[in-house]
């Protein structure tokens, strides 16, 4: 008889999470590593794909809630980390990036979400699209699955088609690039508002070409997940659905609060 896996590890309500590594990922964009405020390490069990919602009860008049993907992913044990880009005149993202240091508290809840891998439903490559900060939950879904591609409960392959403005703006880059060496992970970025196509990136916004470049041939065996603006998931989805792939295999995230 084989024993079932533990429960998930839960922590009921708001969480007091510790800062305990701010990193920046690019001039507009900060990661944030979180432990538990007293015995350290990561409180919760987590899937990649899902968020923690943070609450700020001093930074406004009212108390505010803004939610964050985890952009670590499980198998990176004792922390969670959150990146967080800011927002033109956003309240909490900004306030974050001028303010939340080594040492702060932050009161959290979660994790919470379904936008995440399934080996029950979904097909043996899996294909991201992503965008700015859309891109957190396919970082850590390649930080989790991309060297245990073909096993049991991950994909067999993945591809991230991943758009920034330019060199400037790439999110956890240095962990992308080196992941991206592992047979059976294709990481794919296009800028839209720099040519460096000498250097391999793509050129330009995600568009019908693009993904036909990119896709051709993965229709039929493919699961899809997308996260970014909703322009450019309305056209990925219509793009798709014009290839016959079925609604069943194509998962949005939409980070509107
Ligand atoms: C499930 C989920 C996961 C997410 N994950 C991430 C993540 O991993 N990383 C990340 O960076 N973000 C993520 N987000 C987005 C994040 O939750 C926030 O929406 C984002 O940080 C902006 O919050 P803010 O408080 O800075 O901006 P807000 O203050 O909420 O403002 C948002 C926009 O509205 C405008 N605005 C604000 N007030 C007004 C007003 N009175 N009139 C007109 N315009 C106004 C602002 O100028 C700004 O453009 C996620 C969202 C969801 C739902």
């Amino acid at each position: 008889m084989t024993t079932p896996p533990p429960a998930p590890r839960r922590k009921k309500g708001w969480m007091t999470l510790k800062v305990t590594r701010v990193e920046d990922e690019t001039w507009d964009t900060k990661t944030f590593y979180l432990e538990d405020s007293v015995e350290n390490g990561c409180p919760f069990d987590y899937i990649a794909g899902q968020y923690l919602t943070l609450r700020f009860d001093k930074i406004a008049e009212k108390a505010v809630a803004r939610s964050y993907t985890m952009s670590s992913s499980p198998n990176q044990p004792g922390f969670s980390a959150l990146t967080i880009k800011r927002v033109e005149g956003g309240l909490v993202s900004n306030w974050m990036c001028d303010n939340l240091k080594v040492g702060d508290e932050v009161k959290a809840l979660g994790p919470i979400g379904k936008f995440c891998y399934d080996p029950a439903k979904f097909q043996p490559h899996l294909i991201m699209l992503g965008a700015g900060s859309g891109v957190t939950p396919f970082v850590s879904m390649v930080r989790e699955y991309a060297d245990k591609l073909g096993q049991e409960g991950a994909p067999r392959e993945m591809t991230l088609l991943v758009a920034y403005r330019s060199k400037l703006d790439l999110i956890c880059w240095p962990d992308l690039v080196e992941l991206n060496k592992i047979p059976g992970v294709n990481i794919i970025t296009t800028l839209t508002r720099e040519d460096a196509q000498s250097e391999g990136f793509l050129h330009g916004r995600p568009d019908d070409a693009m993904f036909k470049k990119v896709l051709e041939g993965t229709y039929q065996n493919s699961s899809y997940m997308t996260c970014g603006p909703e322009a450019m998931m309305d056209q990925f989805v219509e793009f798709l659905k014009a290839q016959d792939v079925p609604h069943e295999h194509i998962h949005l995230e939409s980070f509107g609060n």
